[in-house]
């Protein structure tokens, strides 16, 4: 995606990145939250109120607190932001909807195996993605626009660390819930995020002669 380092006037005028980010991804926080409202029964039963719940979470970080976090991030082009904004009200009216309309769980859900370990997956990822995203916050000082190699923490293993932890959320967020939406949400991040660390990964290689040679792309030890 041309967004970031990769980002170009080729795909239309440019927009300035905290804006953006927060513009793109706010419908991913508020359509769920109204279907909820707008929900029946089924958006009452715990199990699909803590899955809302873990979904919203996501959503109210990256759209209210990650914008304000990133460091004179590279401006983001107009397609690039129109393609985010669709997926994030497509994806949030997905998600949402079929977590307050039709997802339907026996008795004894939240203590399943299959939701203990996707909401761990859930949990251990976002932490990874949000400490991730805080190492590569850091690399620069104030005022520098450059790259440097990124060390510490997941960045050890792989050089899309943020990236591998998001995709861990959403594939844990996908077992705890059990449903198709979420499965698809899940292949789609591990698609979108799985070419842009190997984007990235062949772009470390090539501008830092001693970029980790041991590192792997995104998921540790495997790829
Ligand atoms: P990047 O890793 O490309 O960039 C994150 C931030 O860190 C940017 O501000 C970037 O600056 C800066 N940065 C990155 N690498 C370096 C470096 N080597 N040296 C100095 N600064 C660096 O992530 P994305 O912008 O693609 O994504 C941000 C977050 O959004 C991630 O947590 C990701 O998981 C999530 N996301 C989720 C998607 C989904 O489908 N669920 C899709 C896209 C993103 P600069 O802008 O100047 O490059």
């Amino acid at each position: 995606m041309p967004y970031g380092r990769y980002s170009s006037r080729r795909f239309g005028w440019l927009l300035p990145a905290r804006p953006a980010w927060a513009l793109q991804e706010l419908p991913s926080l508020l359509v769920p939250l109204g279907l909820a409202a707008c929900g029946g029964a089924v958006a009452a039963a715990w199990p699909n109120r803590l899955l809302l719940g873990c979904f919203v979470v996501h959503y109210a970080h990256r759209a209210l607190i990650f914008p304000l976090l990133i460091r004179e991030g590279k401006p983001t082009p107009f397609f690039t932001f129109v393609l985010a904004l669709l997926f994030c009200v497509y994806n949030g009216y997905l998600q949402g909807r079929s977590l307050s309309n039709y997802a339907k769980y026996p008795s004894g859900w939240l203590k399943d195996p299959r939701f203990i370990t996707g909401f761990i997956g859930w949990l251990i990822g976002m932490a990874v993605n949000i400490h991730s995203d805080h190492i590569l916050r850091n690399l620069r000082k104030p005022g520098e626009t450059g790259y440097k190699i990124p060390r510490g923490g997941m960045f050890e293993y792989v050089s899309g660390a943020n990236f591998f932890g998001e995709i861990l959320e959403w594939f844990g967020f996908a077992l705890a819930c059990c449903t198709i939406e979420s499965l698809a949400f899940a292949l789609c991040t591990l698609f979108i995020l799985g070419s842009r660390a190997k984007q990235h990964h062949q772009w470390y290689l090539e501008k830092f002669e001693d970029y980790p040679k041991n590192r792997k792309i995104v998921i540790p030890f495997v790829y």
